[in-house]
C-alpha cells in the first residue's frame, strides 16, 4: 500500500461514501466522514471500531453552508491535515422541466454545487499553502451527458464539473489536484430512498416520462455498477502522480460520453460555416 492518506469524504453513511470510506479504512487510510446524525455519527465510529484511529464522523450537511466553510480548522487541530477531500455527499432530483418548480431546483444546486463548493472553499487555502492535496468531486455521467426528466439534476452536475475543472487549473501549480469523477448508474440509495421526485400534473409528457420513472425505479438496487468495485477505482485515482481532471466510472457513462462526443463533434462540423462566420473581419 501507499502512504497513508487522510480523507475528508462528505455522505458515508451509504452508498458511494460509505464504500469509499469503508476500503479506505480497510487500506490503512485515515477518514473524516460527514453524515447528518447523531445515529449515523456512532454508527460509523462503531462500523470501524475494531481499527480504533481511522474514522472519525463529523456531523455536516453541507447546505449550512458557514458550518461547510468553516469545517477545515477544527479537523486539522484535532484529526490532522487532509490529503484527500472527496466531495460526494448529493442526491438526485427527478421530475420534467415544466413540472418541476423553482425551489426544486434551488435544493438541488443547495446540495450538489454550493454545498460542495462550500466545503471545497473551506479545504483550498489549507491545501494551497500544503503545497499538496486532491479534490474530487463525485459528479455524474449526467454531468456531461442528458436525459428528459433530470434536467436539474444535470445542470448541477454540469456545473460541478466546470467548477472543478477550472479549480484545477487553478491549483496545478500548488501540487494540488482536482479530479472529476462522473459515474454511470450505480448500486446505491440514489434512485430509491434518496431521489426527490416533482409529482406527474401534465399528460402531454406521459409517453415520454413514463417509461423513464418506472424503469429507473425498477432498476433501483440492479444498476450495473457495484460501489465497491468504484471505491476500489477512486484509491487507484489517489495513488496516481498524475490524476486526470475528469474520471468516468462504469462502462454505461463510457459508452454514453462516447455517443455524445461523436454527436457533438458531427454537429460541430455540420454547423461550422456558420460557426465561423461571426469572427471579425480583421482576424
Ligand atoms: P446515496 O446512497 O443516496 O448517498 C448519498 C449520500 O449523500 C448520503 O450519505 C446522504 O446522507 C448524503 N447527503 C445527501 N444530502 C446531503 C446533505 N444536504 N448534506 C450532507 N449529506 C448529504 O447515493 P450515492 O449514489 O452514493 O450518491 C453519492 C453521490 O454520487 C451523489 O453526489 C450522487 O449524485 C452521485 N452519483 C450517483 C450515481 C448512482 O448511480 N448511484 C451516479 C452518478 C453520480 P443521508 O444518509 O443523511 O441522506
Amino acid at each position: 500500500m501507499s502512504a497513508a492518506k487522510t480523507f475528508f469524504i462528505t455522505g458515508v453513511s451509504s452508498g458511494f461514501g460509505r464504500a469509499l470510506a469503508d476500503a479506505a479504512i480497510e487500506a490503512g487510510h485515515r477518514v473524516v466522514g460527514t453524515v447528518r446524525n447523531g445515529d449515523a455519527c456512532r454508527e460509523f465510529e462503531s462500523r470501524h471500531a475494531q481499527q480504533p484511529g481511522r474514522a472519525f464522523a463529523r456531523i455536516l450537511d453541507v447546505t449550512d453552508f458557514a458550518a461547510a466553510e468553516n469545517i477545515v480548522p477544527e479537523v486539522d487541530a484535532s484529526i490532522g491535515a487532509v490529503d484527500v477531500l472527496v466531495n460526494n455527499a448529493g442526491y438526485g432530483h427527478e421530475g420534467i422541466f415544466e413540472e418541476s418548480d423553482m425551489d426544486a431546483l434551488r435544493r438541488q444546486f443547495d446540495v450538489n454545487v454550493f454545498g460542495a463548493v462550500a466545503v471545497t472553499r473551506s479545504f483550498v487555502p489549507f491545501m494551497r499553502r500544503r503545497r499538496r492535496g486532491h479534490i474530487i468531486n463525485i459528479t455524474s455521467m449526467g454531468g456531461f451527458i442528458t436525459m428528459p426528466g433530470i434536467a436539474y439534476y444535470c445542470g448541477s452536475k454540469f456545473a460541478l464539473e466546470g467548477i472543478s475543472e477550472t479549480l484545477g487549473k487553478e491549483l496545478k501549480a500548488f501540487n494540488v489536484f482536482v479530479t472529476a469523477v462522473a459515474p454511470g448508474s450505480f448500486r446505491t440509495d440514489w434512485a430509491g430512498r434518496s431521489m426527490v421526485r416533482s409529482p406527474r400534473s401534465i399528460a402531454d409528457y406521459d409517453a415520454l416520462f413514463d417509461p423513464i420513472r418506472t424503469t429507473r425505479r425498477e432498476r433501483s438496487g440492479r444498476q450495473p455498477g457495484d460501489p465497491r468495485k468504484a471505491a476500489q477505482a477512486m484509491l487507484t485515482l489517489v495513488d496516481s502522480p498524475t490524476p486526470p481532471a475528469h474520471l468516468l466510472l462504469g462502462s454505461d457513462a463510457l459508452g454514453l460520453v462516447r455517443e455524445k462526443l461523436d454527436e457533438l463533434t458531427a454537429e460541430l462540423s455540420r454547423w461550422e460555416a456558420l460557426t465561423r462566420s461571426t469572427d471579425a473581419d480583421d482576424i
